[in-house]
């Protein structure tokens, strides 16, 4: 099959054209043909991309020497065949080192089919050569950039760790510039501590050809940091081509620092788990536990197992507060919360094997949510309230014990106080009978006799009565209502008055709020004060009632210019018959503070004395602005 061609003939006789068209058809070519004898019709034509052009030597306005030139200086390589007359051996040759490809003579035509075929393939094999260097030019730009621009650093190794190549990438990592690594050794980089361990490393890889190693070590950054590198060795020394260890870097300190700083997190949130008196355990959504901390394993007798939620009652030993029915395995707080529920405070006794060693523990759950806002787990945090409902128990059956033996003793003084005024009287009765119709008929001793016997019945009297006065304190309190204090204080000293005169006493007050109260309780609060603060006086007795507003509390003061009180009874003298001093000096049971006390605090308040012997005393006692009755 005849061969397409496109043949540009450079010829200005149109015969010898034909001609040589003719032997190409011979030698199997279908040429389409253009024939040009001028320089300019050359050059156009050249556009149309001929095959092949044959080319008589010299031409009237042009020549082959030109043409040549004309070709090569728009870069084009296209076959050239010189068709000539005779033409000298030199020009020939001088042709042929400008880039003809072949020359015929024009009367031995028959050598143009084959000159053509040569050139032709001559041409397909220098396009294949080119075409080969371009691609391999162009894979190894690819390559050069690939390395270049990685974010590794690529660096080769001569067999004695030498840097024979540093990637410019190389220089993100250590910040040296290929120039300043080239050269250097290896170890020059690595850190003290590390040299061996890499070294080793890199003695492994030179035995095996081919083989490839990882090591993580710290190399020295050029502003005298160290960072920690990653290293991938490849040896391919053998490797014609290569010839070296190639060695890929990788900067690791940031993910080596934020590794660190996740490690000591989750160090420091493992000791507060571990450290915790509350038990906390998570589970994820396939009740697989993930914490159960050491308060939990102690809580619940053992940690973490591959048990489903359904064995849990039986294998932790789960029971209801009644103690003998297992906790159903769907109500656990844990598995509500994996469900989604949170739950608060459920009681759940931990049975063990000895009574005395089960355990009350409250249990609070949370589910935990993901990123997208779904459960994937739950977490119960467990307090062990054992020994507080322990300690509760036995608080309040000593408080109730004690209530018990309060009212047992109230009972006690009430009869005592009650009982005992009946044979009072008697005795008193008659020893007044006696002392009327005696007195003066025996003798002096017994006078003085019947005279103690009177006293002591007078005494006992007194006592009984002011123990009586006590105790009707809390058999026989009002209820509270609005109690005037200016109202109360006048009708002590309307109580009061004789004795008042007598000491020709002045009493003030200020003015005084309306406070909620039992009337009668209020009157004899302020009677016992201000009766002391007259009695307690060795001059002409002042008294003067204040009170003051602190806050939620009225702070009411009774302050005299008596005797005084030294430091050391300032507690004593508010309880039961508590006296400091001697009757005949100044008279009295100690009854009256102890009733002030128990009022004050049935009213919610505080009493206290604030006095020195000899300067006077201020008793004060606080009381709430909206008092309520304290039972
Ligand atoms: P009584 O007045 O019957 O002795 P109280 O309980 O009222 O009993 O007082 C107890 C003691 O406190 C008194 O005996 C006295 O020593 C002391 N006391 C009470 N009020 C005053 C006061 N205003 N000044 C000095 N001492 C006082």
């Amino acid at each position: 099959m005849a061969v397409p061609l496109r043949v540009l003939i450079l010829e200005d006789e149109p015969a010898d054209a034909e001609l040589a068209v003719h032997a190409l058809r011979k030698a199997g070519f279908e040429p389409d043909w253009t024939r040009v004898d001028t320089e300019e019709d050359y050059v156009r034509c050249l556009e149309l991309s001929p095959n092949v052009i044959l080319a008589d030597h010299r031409l009237p306005q042009f020549d082959s020497v030109r043409a040549l030139a004309r070709l090569r200086e728009r870069g084009l390589d296209v076959p050239f065949v010189i068709v000539s007359g005779a033409i000298g051996q030199d020009l020939a040759v001088g042709l042929m080192e400008q880039g003809a490809a072949d020359f015929v003579l024009k009367d031995r035509l028959a050598r143009l089919g084959p000159a053509v075929l040569r050139a032709l393939e001559r041409k397909r094999l220098r396009d294949e050569n080119r075409l080969a260097e371009q691609r391999l030019l162009a894979s190894e730009r690819r390559f050069r950039a690939l390395i270049e621009h990685s974010s590794d650093g690529i660096v080769l190794l001569r067999p004695e760790a030498t840097i024979s190549y540093a990637s410019p990438s190389t220089a993100r990592i250590l910040g040296y510039v290929p120039e300043e690594l080239a050269g250097r050794n290896t170890f020059d980089f690595v850190h003290p501590q590390d040299i061996a361990y890499v070294r080793t490393q890199l003695e492994d890889l030179k035995q095996s050809p081919g083989s490839v190693v990882s090591a993580m070590f710290r190399m020295a950054h050029k502003d005298g940091s160290w960072r920690w590198v990653e290293m991938t060795g490849t040896n391919l020394l053998a490797e014609p081509d290569v010839q070296a260890i190639v060695i890929n870097l990788r900067d690791v300190t940031e993910r080596e620092r934020a590794l660190c700083e996740l490690q000591e997190q989750t160090q420091l949130l493992q000791n507060i788990l571990e450290s915790m008196s509350e038990g906390v355990i998570v589970a994820d959504r396939n009740e697989r536990f993930r914490i159960f901390n050491a308060a939990a394993q102690r809580m619940f007798g053992q940690g973490a197992t591959e048990a489903h939620s359904p064995e849990w009652p039986q294998l932790y030993h789960l029971y209801l507060p009644d103690g003998v029915t297992p906790f159903p395995a769907d109500r656990l707080p844990l598995v509500r919360a994996i469900r989604g529920e949170s739950t608060a405070e459920t009681e759940i006794l931990v049975r063990r094997s000895q009574a005395a060693d089960s355990l009350v523990i409250l249990v609070s759950g949370r589910p935990i949510r993901g990123g997208t806002g779904d459960v994937v787990g739950g977490v119960i945090v467990c307090h062990d309230v054992t020994a507080r409902r322990q300690a509760h128990k036995a608080l309040a059956e000593r408080a109730e014990e004690l209530a018990r033996s309060n009212r047992e003793l109230q009972q006690l003084a009430y009869v005592a106080a009650h009982d005992l005024q009946e044979p009072l009287r008697m005795v008193a009765s008659y020893v007044e009978l006696l002392a009327e119709r005696y007195k003066g008929r025996l003798d002096a001793k017994a006078d003085k006799y019947i005279n103690y016997a009177v006293e002591g019945a007078d005494r006992m009297k007194a006592l009984v009565d002011a123990l009586r006065g006590f105790l009707v304190l809390t058999t026989q309190a009002g209820p509270f209502e609005p109690v005037d204090a200016a109202a109360s204080i006048l009708g002590a000293l309307a109580n009061l008055h004789q004795l008042i005169e007598e000491r020709g006493a002045v009493v003030t007050h200020d003015p005084l709020p309306s406070i909620r109260g039992d009337p009668a309780q209020m009157f004899q609060l302020f009677q016992n004060l201000i009766g002391n603060a007259l009695k307690f006086c060795d001059g002409t007795p002042r008294v003067h009632v204040a009170a003051e507003r602190t806050g939620e509390e009225w702070v009411f003061s009774v302050r005299d210019n008596g005797i005084g009180i030294a430091p050391e009874y300032r507690e004593r003298i508010f309880q039961i018959f508590q006296r400091l001093h001697g009757r005949d000096k100044y008279p009295g049971t100690g009854m009256g503070l102890a009733i002030c006390k128990k009022v004050v605090e049935r009213h919610g308040g505080r009493i206290w004395v604030e006095s020195r012997p000899g300067q006077g005393s201020t008793f004060l006692f606080t009381l709430p602005v909206v008092g309520r009755q304290l039972s």
